[in-house]
């Protein structure tokens, strides 16, 4: 069935938040299909986000990435690309709902904690790039 690819920040490694997110994840009934802990180099920070090259916070963005160890994970289930981002929530915390991952647990855009494929596609591409040797 349907996978996602969902990387967990370095902020939320940093700040203790790995446990919370993935038991909010399987309460929710989706299946962790797999999942490691990189420090990512910056050329590989590029690629994830190569879609927001030309935006003006790119290059902060892509610091903020390298800054520490995240945590890559694939995520099994009905519909888990599209309810994954709703239990993320919006992109600016200013905006994300309370009892959302981003709503309950941040303040600034720039350190959101989380990130979520935002479509089937991508995340093909994503687990792709995260997993090139394939996921058991
Ligand atoms: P992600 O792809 O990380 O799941 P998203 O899909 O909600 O987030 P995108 O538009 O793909 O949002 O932006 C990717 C990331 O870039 C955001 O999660 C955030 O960390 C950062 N970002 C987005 N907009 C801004 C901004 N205006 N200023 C600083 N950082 C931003
Ligand atoms: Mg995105």
């Amino acid at each position: 069935s349907e996978v996602t690819f969902i990387m967990i920040k370095p902020d939320g490694v940093q700040r203790g938040l790995i446990g919370d997110i993935i038991c909010r994840f399987e309460k929710k009934g989706f299946f962790l299909k797999a999942m490691k802990m990189v420090q990512v180099e910056r050329s590989f920070a590029e690629k994830h986000y190569s879609d927001l090259s030309t935006k003006s916070f790119f290059g902060s963005l892509v610091e903020y990435i390298v800054s520490g160890p995240v945590v890559a994970m694939v995520w099994q289930g009905k519909g888990v690309v599209a309810t994954g981002r709703k239990i993320i929530g919006a992109t600016n915390p200013a905006a994300s709902e309370p009892g959302t991952i981003r709503g309950d647990y941040c303040i600034e855009v720039s350190r959101n904690i989380i990130h979520g494929s935002d479509a089937v596609e991508s995340a093909q591409k994503e687990i792709a790039l995260w997993f090139p040797d394939g996921i058991i």
